[in-house]
């Protein structure tokens, strides 16, 4: 389709609209060129080891674009991209950016055996961070295997606490289980785990707001992504609101702009002011801290960040904003101490988490303002 593409562009008569006659096989992907980008311009490396997802959760559009048959690189070309990054003198994270890594379980273990060896070989120049579902908790050898190969922080989505909401959206791997049991069972192999939770659902009741503050805190989950449903074209859910005629416009995908794209069931300003409430609750600094001490606790992670001019420089900017002007100075420095003593040698990861937090302190004060 693409020699198509390309000839018809030469030619001058590009048609509007292309459409592959299946997915590409993973296997045929080429490497990345690095050369097109400036790998001091950004935080983390990207990977990609597979597309899809196996399950069938009904606001979800990765499995209406990627399929629910999870396709992936052979583990050579993954390795080959390691090697790449490696060359090129890349030294801090690298993002597997899938669907959901866990899709197939056999194949993800066979690559996290070969990426276990390989960091061992390389001195482990890298550590990894992907997105998963939530019954990686029921692998033990799976969570090792990560472990070993490297992964120090996994995105989850749990969505929300209320089991009636995960089966009315077909979130079923989500449910039949004790959710906090379940991330805890992953942090304790030394992983972070970043929650992304939904609200807006049709089964959200009044309580669902303290409800989701109570199980955030309570998770020691301290990058909770929380949003608002939106009704993304293409998906099962888009389909049942235009049918039950509610859907308002087709949305820009942005679930944190207070802007709702259907009608909910719960009044509509009432789900916003909560879910202001619920972002302000859980981002104010004492909060913010109580969750990062919290996960030092439990999981005893060990910095693997090396101390560069990079993160030197985002030290002294902390201090700088967070500690003489922010308005969360006392909470800043209640934390840095306790960090420096009680979690000495996770104390470059519990910076990085204050600088974390006073990113979404920001955000969520922009948002109180958004009309
Ligand atoms: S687990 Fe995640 S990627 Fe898979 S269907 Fe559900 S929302 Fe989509």
């Amino acid at each position: 389709m693409i020699a198509a593409l390309a000839h018809d562009l030469e030619a001058g008569e590009a048609l509007p609209v292309y459409e592959a006659a299946e997915r590409p096989a993973m296997e045929r992907s080429p490497l990345p060129d690095l050369s097109l980008i400036k790998m001091n311009r950004y935080s983390t490396m990207t990977v990609q080891y597979s597309r899809g997802c196996p399950f069938n959760c009904e606001f979800c559009d990765i499995i209406e674009i990627y399929g629910r048959q999870p396709r992936t690189k052979a583990v050579t070309q993954v390795l080959a991209e390691l090697d790449q990054l490696q060359r090129a003198g890349w030294r801090d994270a690298v993002f597997v950016v899938d669907d959901n890594f866990i899709g197939n379980k056999k194949r993800a273990k066979n690559l996290l055996t070969a990426m276990a060896e390989w960091g061992q070989l390389h001195g482990y120049p890298f550590r990894f961070i992907t997105e998963a579902s939530l019954n990686l908790a029921d692998d033990p050898e799976l969570l090792q295997l990560m472990k070993d190969a490297g992964f120090s922080t996994v995105f989850l989505g749990i969505e929300t606490p209320d089991e009636c909401s995960l089966i009315a959206n077909h979130k079923l791997q989500n449910t039949r289980r004790d959710l906090l049991e379940s991330v805890k069972r992953i942090q304790q192999y030394g992983i972070e785990v970043m929650g992304g939770f939904i609200l807006g659902f049709d089964t959200d009741r009044e309580d669902v707001f303290d409800r989701m503050v109570e199980f955030i805190q309570t998770s020691a989950i301290p990058v909770a992504m929380v949003g608002l449903l939106q009704a993304l074209p293409g998906t099962q859910l888009f389909r049942r609101l235009w049918r039950e005629d509610r859907i308002v416009d087709a949305g820009d995908g942005n679930n944190t702009d207070c802007k709702l794209n259907f009608l909910p069931r719960m009044d509509a300003a009432r789900l916003v002011e909560g879910y202001r409430s619920v972002l302000r609750q859980i981002y104010s600094c004492d909060a913010y801290y109580e969750r990062v001490k919290l996960f030092l606790n439990r999981c005893h992670p060990t910095s693997r960040q090396r101390l560069s001019y990079a993160n030197l420089r985002a030290m002294v900017s902390s201090v700088v904003r967070q500690g003489l002007l922010g308005k969360g100075r006392l909470s800043y420095w209640k934390f840095v101490l306790t960090a420096a003593t009680r979690y000495r040698r996770s104390f470059g990861m519990a910076m990085t988490f204050a600088v974390m937090g006073y990113h979404f302190q920001i955000m969520t004060d922009r948002l109180m303002e958004v009309e």
